[in-house]
């Protein structure tokens, strides 16, 4: 086969499919705030990161990090089994261990890395893994990878979860998966009913929570800790690269278990370990969660309050998220890029989000809400989605109630 015409036929084929993807470049503005930039050159305010708090421009963090580098250098030399693991490695575990109330913790470069770690090495041939179909792809990924037999039941439909466990003839490990709040609906596990589930049939329970830390539970640790579930979870994985707003990733859990995983698990022998300017910067950010409730209480009003308005005033669907993801269901590919760019070009930018990352007939904007957002930016947004709607999306589409809160 010729490669070159492989890769144009390829590319030509996303394209014609409205899925053709590109790298946009990102430089400071002199606002100093997160949720402001030039986005190729272009000023906008973002609405579709995950710094939820604002932190990866908090100045205790900064401080922390520049710190960490003046002492370490900017990596960290080597895998942490050899001598990457250094004492900021050491305190962010401890400090993570003690936020999601396990006993241990293991930190790694990303959560992809974390998820593939956790799941690949827990799991593998003659055992069972199952997971919700809204899962995010790096843990759809890991179950791949791990060889186990992989099942998905319908986005939490725990009946057909109980009978996918009930009937699969395995002497094994069984394996239940689930994000906390999913990351392209913004909606939420039932971590209770899981773990009754779990229990009922000797399974274990792994629960993703990237986009619950700092935004649920009364410490801010996640929606273990609000659905008061931190007995039950088996292993916790985490991303330090959303609400904490540095990067890496994380597993927590008991002190058997991470034991295991820094024997066993591939990802985290065979790679060199995490920066430690990024383990004391996300240190500080997880001790900011604790204890600036102020910050994570404006972030849950904020949210409120947009969502609000998107449902009653602007008539928008915004399916049943309950948390700062609020998607704005547009259906087609072509409409929701349309939509994404009239934003644009009115200062606003909430990327649009087409298959693979949702189902086919389900794109969407992706609107993420930060409490560094202020009431001038969201007036901003409100006034340009009212703007572009009309011009994109068909009158069925803007609906009489959407199906949010109201
Ligand atoms: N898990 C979930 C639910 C996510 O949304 C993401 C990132 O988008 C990850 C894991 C991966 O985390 P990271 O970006 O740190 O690799």
């Amino acid at each position: 086969m010729n490669t070159a015409q492989f890769f144009d036929e390829e590319l030509e084929e996303v394209k014609r499919k409205n899925g053709y993807r590109f790298l946009r470049t990102r430089d400071f503005n002199e606002s100093g705030k997160s949720t402001h930039a030039l986005l190729d050159g272009r000023e906008v305010i973002l609405f579709g990161g995950n710094d939820y708090l604002g932190l990866s421009h908090h100045p205790k963090v900064i401080e922390a990090a520049v710190e960490s580098i003046r002492e370490f250098g900017v990596g960290s030399q080597a895998a942490q089994l050899i001598h990457g693991h250094t004492r900021d490695h050491l305190e962010l575990e401890k400090r993570i261990a003690e936020f999601k109330e396990t006993e241990a913790a293991i930190v790694f470069p990303s959560g992809y890395q974390s998820n593939m770690a956790a799941i690949s090495t827990l799991v593998g041939k003659g055992d069972l893994v199952v997971m919700d179909k809204l899962n995010h792809a790096s843990l759809i990924d890991a179950c791949r990878l791990s060889g186990a037999e992989f099942r998905i039941f319908p986005h939490k439909n725990y009946e057909r979860l109980c009978e996918i466990l009930a009937t699969y003839p395995t002497s094994g490990k069984k394996l239940i998966v689930t994000d906390s709040v999913f990351s392209m609906d913004g909606d939420l596990a039932d971590l209770k009913i899981l773990a009754q589930i779990k229990e009922k049939y000797g399974a274990l329970l792994l629960v993703d929570e990237a986009h619950a830390i700092g935004v649920f539970g009364r410490r801010g640790s996640g929606l273990v800790e609000e659905q008061k579930a931190q007995d039950k979870v088996d292993i916790q994985v985490g991303t330090l690269s959303k609400a904490i707003g540095c990067q890496g990733g994380f597993i927590a859990g008991s002190q058997k278990i991470i034991d295991y995983f820094i024997n066993f698990a591939r990802p985290f022998i065979f790679s060199t370990g995490i920066a430690p300017h990024l383990c004391r910067a996300a240190k500080v950010a997880i001790e900011l969660i604790e204890s600036e409730v102020k910050l994570r209480e404006k972030l849950l009003w904020n949210t409120f309050e947009v969502r609000k308005e998107l449902v009653n005033d602007l008539h928008l669907d915004v399916g049943p998220s309950q948390s700062p993801i609020i998607p704005i269901m547009i259906g087609e590919s072509e409409r929701a890029l349309q939509f994404s760019k009239g934003l644009l070009e009115e200062g606003i930018f909430i990327p649009a989000i087409r298959p693979p990352a949702v189902s086919p007939g389900e794109s969407r904007l992706r609107l993420t809400i930060s409490a560094s957002h202020s009431k001038e930016d969201f007036k901003k947004l409100l006034l340009a989605i009212e703007k572009v709607k009309t011009l994109t999306l068909p009158s069925p589409l803007l609906r009489e109630r959407g199906r949010g809160e109201g």
